[in-house]
């Protein structure tokens, strides 16, 4: 018995050993600075005089772009990870033309001046709504980046998820591994990213300060479970989403391009752990949790489209009775 009890208790020494070797000491994650005053846009865009990307060096290897509200209300981030051979772009944003917005441009400057060749760049992303991925073209012509599609078998594919969206896959860019992991709800073939160098969560449009709009709600609930189980041993410096879309007041900017008083883009590990009994209340089509809109966007516009057909029918009925009623009256 005391034999037995003594080789579990040292096969769950070797287990517990190998879980602290694979898991990031908080004390050595590498710092960043946060606390962003991010380019608000403006109410008169003609007069802004904000770039159109603003750059935030979190730390020397690890970039935060936004796209200004002016040049696209969705104002969407996107995060550039280097390692010591590769570089990684989360997302590519929602404007199309280089001159609008100089996106390859300025990645291509950040990448070399880190002594990088540019064909060392890996662009990928959260999901596969356009305002994650217009500007993808602008990569497709630098020679030698790699663009990865956002069709869900684009993703698995390249990223060799053999059990969508079971497991989590690695992404080495040289002294630096980003783990991958399925996210589907808001959209189908979505990802979240862990950089274990920093502790960065990258969560897109499955969590962010604003509106979460879930478009499967078990997907959603299946992801923000699998999340919280992958995060809950692994420090977490803070959880990066796809747009800020509340004020401090809790109020939202929905296509907007004047942006005051913006809430923090950064959430929390707790937040995370948070989600899945938030996702679990969603009623299936418009709710409020806390700061978060939860929301089925087609089932909204559904909604919205029946009432707007109904009204539509009935001033129809409405003005044919007003005309038959003029024309009796006339005789
Ligand atoms: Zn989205
Ligand atoms: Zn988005």
């Amino acid at each position: 018995m005391l034999i037995a009890c003594l080789s579990v208790m040292r096969r769950a020494g070797l287990v517990l050993t190998l879980l602290f070797l694979s898991l990031p000491a908080s004390a050595q994650l590498a710092a960043g600075s946060m606390p962003v005053k991010w380019n608000e846009g403006a109410e008169d865009c003609q007069k802004n005089p904000q770039p159109p990307l603003q750059v935030h060096p979190y730390n020397s290897q690890t970039f935060i772009l936004r796209e200004n509200p002016c040049a696209t209300y969705e104002a969407p981030f996107m995060y550039l990870l280097l390692g010591s051979r590769r570089a990684l772009l989360i997302d590519t944003g929602a404007v199309a033309d280089p001159h609008a917005m100089p996106l390859a441009q300025t990645v291509q400057s950040l990448v070399q001046r880190a002594g990088l060749p540019a064909r060392s760049l890996l662009v990928v992303h959260t999901h596969g709504h356009l305002d994650h991925r217009a500007g993808d073209g602008q990569f497709v012509a630098l020679p030698g980046a790699e663009v990865v599609g956002t069709k869900l078998k684009d993703v698995t594919h390249r990223f060799q998820f053999n059990d969508w969206p079971n497991g989590v896959v690695q992404v080495e860019l040289g002294s630096r591994t980003v783990d991958v992991i399925p996210t589907p709800g808001h959209y189908p073939s979505e990802v979240s990213y862990y950089d274990r160098s920093t502790g960065l969560f990258f969560s897109g449009d499955f969590l962010l300060p604003g509106r979460l709009l879930i478009a499967d709600a078990a997907a959603d609930l299946a992801s923000a479970r699998r999340v919280a189980q992958f995060i809950a041993p692994r420090p977490v410096s803070y959880v990066l989403g796809g747009h800020i879309e509340l004020d401090r007041a809790g109020h939202t900017f929905l296509g907007d391009h004047n942006h005051p008083n913006e809430r923090p883009l950064q959430l929390t590990k707790q937040d995370l752990m948070d989600l899945p009994a938030i996702v679990a209340s969603f009623n299936g089509f418009y709710g409020r949790s806390g700061d978060y809109v939860l929301e089925n966007q087609n089932r909204v516009l559904m909604a919205l489209g029946t009432v707007v057909i109904a009204l539509l029918v009935a001033a129809g009925f409405g003005l044919r009775a007003y005309v038959h009623r003029n024309r009796r009256a006339a005789r």
